[in-house]
C-alpha cells in the first residue's frame, strides 16, 4: 500500500465528512428494491446485466466502503457513471456495481482555470458549469455520456483537432484501488499516463478528475451538407470525395460523413467565422461534389453545443468503431461492399470523423492511436427486442470488410466485444504498460469487464 502525502490509514482527507456532520450510510440496491432499475439502466436497453448488489455512492469515502466490502465478499466489481459503454462493460451479473451517477460535484478555479469535477458528471453539466464562466473544456457531443468513461478512453468531439482529446486536459485523478486505498496520479504519474485513454474500468475507480480548461470560443459555425437518392456508387463517390476535402480542414473544423441508406450527410463545423476561407472553400468543394445545403449558421457557442445533445435514451442499438484510418486509402479495398451493405441495409450508418490536428501533438498516454487523421464509428440503430436479423448482418458484413482489409485499430471507447485481439486493436504499444499498472493497482483483479486488462501472463 502507498500512503500519500494525501491519504492516511486508507482514507482520504476529502474523503472524510466535516467536523460534526453525520454522512448517511452508504445504500445498497438489490434487484426487488426501489431504486435498483433506473441504477443499473444503461443507455444502450439491449443489455440486461443484472449486478447482485447496487452500491449507489456519494462520496469517495462510500466507494472505499464498497470496493472493501466487494473485497471481503469476493465479488467482481463494475463500474458505472455516465452508463454510456456500447456494449454493457459498466455492468456485470451477480457482482456488485458502484455507481457514481450521485458523484457529480463541480469545481472551477477562476484563477488558474482548472476544473475538478466528480465521476458522476455527464457532458452537458459540464459544459453548463464551464461555458457561462468563460471556459470549457473538449469532449464529445452527446450530453448525457459521462465525462468519467469518456475522458477514461480518450474522448474526442468537435473541438479535438484544435484543443486535443478530453483525457489531454486531465491533471490528475484520484482513483480508489483493488484494496479499497486513495491513490493520486500526483504521487503516481504512471496513474495519469494510463488514465489518459486506458482507465476504462482496468485499476479502480477513478473518483476525481482535474483539468486544465480552454477559453470557450464565442461562437460555432455549421453547415450541413446532404446527398439524396444514392446508389452504392453515388455513396462511395460522396465518401472518397470528402476524404479529399476533410484531409485540408485546417484545426479549428471538423467534418464528419455519415453514411445511411441512400444519403450521405456531411456535418462541417468551426469555431471560427464561417465566412472565413477554409471554410468558404472546403463548402464549395462539398456542393461541387453534388451536396446540397441550405447554408451555414453560426450559434453562442453554448446554443451550438445542446443541438448536438443527440436522443435521450435507453434505446437499443449495436455501435462499434470501424477503425482508424490515415486516409481513403486505408478503406479502398472495402469502401464498395461497406456502401453496397449500407445502401441495401436499414438501419445501419457508417460514420467517418476527423481526429488529427492537436491530437497528434498531445501527451505521452495510454491513447496509442495519435497518428491517425480518421475514426469510423458503425451504427446499428432499430425499434426494439432483439436486433433484426438483416441489420445483424449487415453489421457483421462491415465488419468483416472492414478485417479484409487490414483496419486493426480501434477506439476504445467504441468497443466491439466481438474482436478477437483487441488488446492489440486499442492498445498497440501501450497495454503491457496498462498489465504493470494492473498488477500494482488491482492484483486480484477485482474491476473486471470482457475487455478490461488482464494480469501479466494472462
Ligand atoms: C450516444 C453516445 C454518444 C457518444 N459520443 C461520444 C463522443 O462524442 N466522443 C467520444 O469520444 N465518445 C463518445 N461516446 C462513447 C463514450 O465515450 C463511451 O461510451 C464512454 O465510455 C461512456 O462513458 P460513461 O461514463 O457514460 O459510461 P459507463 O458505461 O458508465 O462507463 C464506461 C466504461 O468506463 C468505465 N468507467 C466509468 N466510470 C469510471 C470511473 N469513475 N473509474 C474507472 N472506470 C470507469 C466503466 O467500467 C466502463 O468500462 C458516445 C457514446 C454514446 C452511447
Amino acid at each position: 500500500m502507498s500512503v500519500s502525502r494525501r491519504t492516511f490509514l486508507g482514507l482520504s482527507m476529502a474523503a472524510l465528512p466535516a467536523w460534526g456532520q453525520v454522512r448517511p450510510a452508504l445504500r445498497y440496491l438489490q434487484p426487488g428494491d426501489a431504486g435498483y432499475e433506473e441504477a443499473r439502466q444503461p443507455f444502450n436497453s439491449i443489455i440486461l446485466l443484472r449486478p447482485g448488489r447496487i452500491a449507489c455512492c456519494r462520496t469517495e469515502a462510500d466507494v472505499i466502503a464498497a470496493v472493501r466490502h466487494a473485497k471481503e465478499a469476493g465479488l467482481p466489481v463494475a463500474i458505472k457513471s455516465g452508463g454510456h459503454d456500447f456494449h454493457g462493460f459498466s455492468l456485470n451479473d451477480g457482482g456488485l456495481l458502484v455507481e457514481l451517477s450521485g458523484m457529480a460535484a463541480r469545481a472551477l478555479d477562476a484563477k488558474t482555470g482548472h476544473f475538478t469535477a466528480g465521476p458522476g458528471l455527464k457532458l452537458r453539466d459540464c459544459y453548463s458549469a464551464l461555458i457561462p464562466r468563460g471556459r470549457f473544456l473538449p469532449a464529445g457531443s452527446c450530453g448525457g455520456v459521462g465525462l468519467s468513461g469518456l475522458t477514461l478512453g480518450g474522448g474526442y468531439g468537435l473541438f479535438s483537432r484544435e484543443f486535443g482529446l478530453t483525457c489531454d486536459h486531465l491533471l490528475s485523478v484520484r482513483l480508489v484501488d483493488g484494496q479499497g486505498e486513495v491513490r493520486d496520479s500526483r504521487d503516481e504519474p504512471e496513474l495519469l499516463w494510463a488514465c489518459r485513454g486506458g482507465g476504462n474500468g482496468n485499476f479502480g475507480i477513478v473518483t476525481s478528475f482535474t483539468f486544465e480548461t480552454r477559453a470557450a470560443p464565442p461562437t460555432l459555425a455549421s453547415r450541413k451538407f446532404v446527398a439524396k437518392g444514392l446508389d452504392a456508387r453515388g455513396l462511395a463517390r460522396c465518401m472518397e470525395r470528402w476524404f479529399e476535402i476533410a484531409a485540408a480542414l485546417p484545426e479549428p473544423c471538423f467534418s464528419a460523413v455519415i453514411l445511411n441508406g441512400s444519403q450521405a450527410t456531411v456535418l462541417l463545423t468551426s469555431t471560427k467565422s464561417a465566412d472565413g476561407p477554409a471554410f468558404v472553400t472546403a463548402s464549395k468543394a462539398l456542393l461541387q461534389a453534388g451536396f446540397t445545403s441550405k447554408g451555414p449558421l453560426t450559434r453562442p457557442f453554448a446554443r451550438a453545443l445542446v443541438t448536438y445533445e443527440g436522443r435521450p435514451g435507453p434505446l437499443p442499438f449495436d455501435n462499434v468503431s470501424a477503425g482508424y484510418y490515415r486516409g481513403h486509402d486505408d478503406l479502398k479495398s472495402a469502401a464498395a461492399g461497406i456502401c453496397e451493405t449500407v445502401r441495401a441495409t436499414p438501419g445501419l450508418i457508417f460514420q467517418v470523423n476527423t481526429l488529427g490536428g492537436a491530437i497528434a501533438r498531445g501527451p505521452d498516454s495510454a491513447y496509442p492511436h495519435r497518428e491517425f487523421p480518421f475514426l469510423g464509428e458503425l451504427q446499428a440503430y432499430w425499434e426494439k427486442g432483439a436486433i433484426p436479423a438483416k441489420l445483424a448482418a449487415g453489421h457483421a458484413s462491415v465488419r468483416a470488410a472492414l478485417e479484409a482489409a487490414g483496419i486493426r485499430r480501434h477506439y476504445r471507447n467504441y468497443p466491439d466485444p466481438r474482436l478477437a485481439d483487441w488488446q492489440t486493436a486499442y492498445f498497440p504499444g501501450t497495454y503491457e504498460r496498462l498489465q504493470k499498472l494492473k498488477a500494482t493497482l488491482d492484483p486480484d483483479d477485482r474491476f473486471r469487464h470482457p475487455q478490461s486488462v488482464r494480469l501479466p501472463g494472462n
